[in-house]
């Protein structure tokens, strides 16, 4: 069901019918630069990123700003790591201030922090927590489809560690993330060399050469990862049950890999797969549990059936692939990536949605407990917790329902497949290896459960 307020938004209909504005958002397109336009690069106190995303944001032909001038400015990166008091935090104020006012539409807001659980002492804990808020509050404030992420780094990171995420929160890939906190340790296994980020073809084809297993590769959101990993690079491996077969034939054609037919809820599904990433593929770089069903009822209408096949396929498949991915002997290759799809629904629950909302709250569990074993083999396993996002499940939503799930967040609309995908393809690459057991919603800042 398309959204009528925003196409609406675009003509001049709307302007005298006096309709709220829904941005419209950019978007990754191959070839397109970082950002169209200039961005400010600032530090607090002693930060050790800003020389490095400044370097970065130069080589990729954006001019890097140290000050607020008469431009207007596509994006603002305020490294904060070195900020210790409160006088640090009023020099963050003073310089975001101007910056958010000369931000253009689909601007970028990127604040870098201390993890508070490392500081030394109470003000310099406060200090680097406020920066939640900050960066939350921002994000609620900005208009016309401009972000505020937080990229929260412990004291042993490089800037090499973050250069992953600050590409994709810079850049149109993150064009529905917004308001959100990522944390980024040491990264675990052995990151790609820095000469082969460099490799021109880095930035259009970052997952290249990386096998990367889709399950739910159908239709929906599991075709449009597919879609996006594909075009990123990877060699696909779709998933999908018999009998959506057709489309599961077509998600392989068109990325130019494999299908394979799997219950993933099948007493032998983990064997079946990991013995097809070996025979045909020689392992396994990436994957993603994406496969996953609704049988709505209210808890008083609940029957066992409709519970135990929503957590059978959303939760209990998950814990049984990974146990086997995590195995002596199991395909996956150093650097692997394991990402995970659980939902705004089980961070705020929903109504009718007891079993779902259970099961998605309880693959953020597992992420967070699966994170030092993946670690273990070089590899990691986070989550994607998608918001309301466009699709045929959505579509089919009463409309007043439909509406309230598009317009209460701040992006004012609701999000794209293609969002999810993207964020799934940021914890794919190889350099994302400080990024693990996180949880990143894909919501456009949902007031649901923030
Ligand atoms: P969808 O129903 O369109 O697609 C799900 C796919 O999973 C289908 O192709 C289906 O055949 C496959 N599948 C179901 N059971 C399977 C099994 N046992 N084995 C293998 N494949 C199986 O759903 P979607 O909207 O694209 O959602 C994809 C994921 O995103 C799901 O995990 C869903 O919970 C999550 N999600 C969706 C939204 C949204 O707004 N659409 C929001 C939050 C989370």
């Amino acid at each position: 069901m398309s959204d009528l307020l925003a196409t609406l938004s675009n003509t001049g209909i709307a302007k005298q019918l006096g309709l709220p504005t829904v941005p419209t958002l950019r978007r990754h397109r191959p070839g397109d630069p970082l950002l169209a336009g200039p961005v400010l690069v600032a530090a607090v106190g002693e930060g050790r990123f800003a020389k490095a995303v400044t370097a970065f944001v130069e080589e990729q032909g954006v001019p890097a700003l140290t000050a607020v001038g008469e431009d207007r400015l596509h994006g603002v990166v305020v490294d904060l790591s070195g900020a210790r008091t409160l006088a640090d935090l009023a020099a963050a104020q003073q310089i975001l201030t101007p910056a958010v006012k000369r931000l253009g539409p689909s601007g970028r807001v990127l604040l870098i922090g201390a993890e508070p659980a490392e500081a030394s002492g109470a003000e310099a804990a406060a200090v680097a927590q406020s920066l939640d808020g900050l960066v939350r509050s921002i994000g609620k404030e900005l208009r016309f489809g401009a972000t505020a992420n937080l990229l929260v780094v412990t004291s042993d990171v490089t800037p090499a560690a973050i250069d992953s995420s600050v590409r994709f929160f810079l850049s149109a890939r993150s064009a529905y993330v917004d308001g959100q906190v990522a944390h980024v340790a040491a990264p675990v296994g052995n990151p790609r060399e820095p000469a082969e980020v460099d490799d021109p073809r880095a930035e259009e084809q970052p997952l290249a050469g990386r096998i990367a297993v889709v399950t739910g590769a159908a239709r929906g959101i599991g075709a449009a990862i597919a879609d996006t990993l594909a075009r990123d690079g990877a060699t696909i491996v779709a998933v999908d049950i018999p009998a959506a077969g057709e489309g599961l034939a077509r998600t392989a054609n068109r990325t130019g890999g494999t299908a394979l037919q799997l219950d993933i809820t099948a007493s032998d599904a983990a064997d079946r797969l990991l013995s097809h990433l070996a025979d045909r593929h020689d392992g396994v770089d990436i994957v993603v549990h994406n496969a996953g069903i609704t049988r709505d009822k209210l808890l008083a209408n609940m029957t066992e059936d409709r519970w135990n096949s929503v957590l059978g396929v959303n939760l209990g498949a998950q814990l049984t692939i990974n146990e086997a991915l995590l195995a002596k002997g199991s395909p996956l290759h150093e650097a692997g990536r394991v990402v995970c799809v659980s939902s705004q629904s089980g961070i705020a629950g929903n109504r009718g949605q007891t079993n779902y909302a259970a099961s998605k709250a309880g693959v953020i569990g597992m992420v967070r407990a699966l994170a030092p074993r993946f670690a273990e083999r070089g590899a990691t396993i986070n989550a994607v917790a998608p918001g309301f996002i466009e699709t045929d499940m959505t579509a089919k939503m009463p409309v007043a329902t439909r509406e309230g799930g598009r317009r209460i967040n701040s992006l004012k609309q609701g999000g794209l497949p293609v969002d999810v995908a993207e964020a799934i393809g940021w914890f794919g690459r190889a350099e994302s290896g400080g990024l693990n057991g996180q949880v990143v919603r894909v919501c456009g800042q949902s007031m649901l459960g923030a």
